[in-house]
């Protein structure tokens, strides 16, 4: 275990006590070892004033929303002790009336919610306290005699704690079984499959107590030759329709869109080829900590249940909901968040691809853990019960809601979007990420790898290369899990040339990428289409095709002839719920073909000032990329949702087209 300390580093935060607090937190919040995405929690006792200047004893605890990685000291509540010790001497307590009451306590009307355990922090006579869940401890503890294999390591120097409800609960034992406590003789407490306390008088003991007891646990670990994982290397490749059918079969059953990643790490694919891995993944999650992200079991996906896997799945969450719920309780939703799939590794399951990064750093470490209880002697998790009464426990499922506002449109469906890396196919892209899809955006030049959001996959490539177009589906579905919507944009505008000029290159060159590159791609994306949540596909073609200009006939011929192959594809997809538009941009000067010069030179062709030029329309309007990528984002849409082999034109008025 690494001790981060670093007394340079340390010195920075020494101005007080809280800089402190934050400084070690932080250290905690690093090592994914002891906790994940906000799980944990850190504390610091001391005195300060309240608004009439009276020194008040204040708890300044992690304030719900905040991550241990990145807090600072605004994310830290000041809460009065002589309140939460109050607190911890009722023999019971609500929810709701402990959150308020702590809310009650509050020094700044305007911190955030103090964590729920902040009254186990209280109690706990330490300036600073530190709360992990470490995996290595947990893997320890969750065994058969777990607590004696425990006491190995740690012996009469921790507290131990069974396994009680986190919260109120968990607090009011605490308090019991320490009234007669030498706390001079303990360095922390163990919480029996949850985690792990230690504290101190200042940030670097509870801080290097922490680390010094979890390095004793990886000691044990390895001593009983138990701290090694499976590793395998990836297969080749994998069957992506398998993988965009279960996220259909999960969209059935959920009634919600959820992305899916394949993990093909070593360990997930070593821990995936294990003979034993759906049996030993099926007892349970690491800590309850865990379940609002995983849910209590993944997804078992046996190439004997690829069929009703997800049906299956579904089916016995309603049971667990069934066999343990009260009569005020809604059921979640019933989609798994992550799948063992034998011999291609883990499937990450949610619904944008923040989510994903939470469940897959959260899976891999199960799967650890699983691996070292196995070894030790065997993998045990809490008992149902229990871990439903933390996943349905309002005061968890709040933590998932703070910050949630109504989902962006395209929440949860992935793109296809082609010729990306600039003008009206950038413009479609940025457009779908901020309307919440997750995004592939591809193009020939290397320069789409400039694009950067956390939802978006590029991928550079020649779309007129067959291998490349055949290549592109399972890319897709590894990253995202499967394909929605298609954008079939990519192009070219040859030199303009009359007919009898014209070079039957350029011709041929024009037919290759404005006409049959689409073809190739609609063809190999039809199979995943039909498994798509709402698909839809946008064809980008052109005023050339109902009004024609002379000059242009390599480009227009192809454009005319991609407006026919949408037409048929329309009629041809319709039955599977594929809807098939086209939109007819012109004009459409921000894009890279129209430089200055260009323009100007086509204006100067019709004795036009260039602003003239731009809004040579009936509606005397200049056409962004940008209007373009929000009506196609439209069409591809629910308010298009009965409209398929449609041709807008988006082009200011044409009275040629009109
Ligand atoms: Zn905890």
């Amino acid at each position: 275990m690494k001790n981060r300390w670093n007394e340079a580093e340390a010195a920075k935060f020494a101005k007080s006590p809280l800089a402190m607090r934050v400084y070690t937190s932080r250290l905690i919040g690093a090592d994914p070892q002891l906790v994940l995405h906000g799980g944990g929690n850190t504390s610091l006792k001391m005195k300060a004033k309240n608004f009439f200047q009276d020194e008040e004893d204040i708890l300044y605890v992690k304030g719900s929303g905040w991550d241990l990685a990145t807090i600072e000291e605004a994310g830290f509540a000041p809460v009065k002790m002589t309140s939460l010790l109050r607190l911890a001497q009722q023999e019971v307590l609500s929810d709701s009336d402990m959150v308020n009451q702590q809310r009650a306590a509050l020094l700044d009307p305007n911190a955030p919610n103090p964590s729920v355990e902040a009254i186990l922090h209280a109690i706990l006579p330490f300036a600073f306290v530190d709360h992990t869940h470490t995996d290595s401890m947990i893997a320890i503890t969750n065994t058969p005699n777990g607590q004696a294999r425990l006491q190995e390591v740690f012996g009469q120097r921790v507290l131990y704690v069974p396994y009680v409800m986190p919260g109120f609960l968990l607090a009011r034992k605490v308090f019991e079984l320490t009234q007669d406590v030498d706390w001079s003789k303990l360095q922390g407490i163990v919480l029996l499959n949850h985690g792990l306390f230690t504290f101190g008088p200042d940030a670097k003991t509870s801080y290097e107590r922490m680390i010094n007891l979890v390095d004793e646990c990886e000691t044990y670990l390895q001593k009983k030759s138990a701290a090694s994982v499976a590793t395998k290397k990836a297969k080749a490749d994998f069957p992506a329709l398998a993988l965009a059918q279960v996220r259909k079969d999960i969209y059935h059953q959920s009634k919600l869109p959820f992305l899916c990643e394949l993990n093909q790490s070593p360990e997930a694919v070593g821990f995936s080829e294990l003979p034993n891995a759906n049996e030993i993944s099926s007892r349970g999650p690491l800590t309850p900590d865990h379940v609002i992200h995983t849910k209590r079991l993944p997804l078992q996906m046996t190439e004997q249940s690829m069929v009703t896997c997800v049906a299956a799945y579904a089916e016995s969450y309603r049971k667990y909901f069934a066999s343990h719920s009260t009569p005020d309780l809604k059921i979640l939703d019933v989609a798994p968040r992550w799948a063992v799939w034998p011999g291609q590794g883990l499937v990450s399951i949610a619904q944008s691809v923040d989510r994903l990064k939470v469940i897959r750093d959260i899976s891999e470490q199960t799967i650890r853990a699983i691996q070292w209880s196995e070894k030790l002697a065997q993998w045990q998790a809490l008992p149902e019960k229990d871990i439903f009464e933390v996943e349905y426990w309002e005061l968890e499922q709040a933590k998932l809601k703070r910050g949630a506002s109504k989902p962006a449109p395209f929440t949860g469906q992935v793109a296809l979007v082609t010729g990306a890396c600039q003008g009206i196919g950038k413009a479609i892209a940025q457009e779908l990420l901020v309307q919440g899809a997750a995004v592939v955006a591809v193009d020939i030049d290397q320069k789409i790898h400039n694009l950067k959001h956390k939802a978006l996959l590029t991928l550079d490539g020649d779309l007129t290369s067959l291998d490349f177009v055949r290549s592109l589906p399972a890319q897709i579905v590894k990253k995202f899990g499967g394909l929605d919507l298609l954008v079939s944009n990519a192009g070219i505008f040859p030199p303009g040339e009359t007919i009898e000029k014209l070079n039957l290159q350029t011709w041929r060159k024009s037919l290759d990428v404005n006409l049959t590159s689409h073809f190739e791609l609609l063809q190999v994306c039809i199979p995943f289409l039909k498994l798509g949540i709402s698909p839809s596909v946008m064809f980008i073609a052109s005023k050339n095709v109902p009004a024609p200009g002379p000059g242009a006939a390599a480009y227009s011929a192809a454009k005319a002839g991609l407006t026919q192959l949408a037409r048929v594809a329309a009629l041809e997809l319709g039955p599977f719920g594929i809807r098939v538009n086209m939109v007819h941009p012109n004009a459409i000067f921000d894009t890279g073909i129209w430089t200055p010069e260009v323009l100007q030179n086509r204006a100067a062709h019709y004795k036009m000032s260039v602003e003239d030029y731009k809004k040579n329309n009936i509606l005397k309007v200049e056409i962004t990329s940008k209007d373009v990528a929000e009506l196609v984002a439209a069409m591809l849409g629910s308010a298009f949702k009965a409209t398929t082999g449609a041709q807008v034109a988006i082009d200011g008025g044409n009275d040629r087209v009109i």
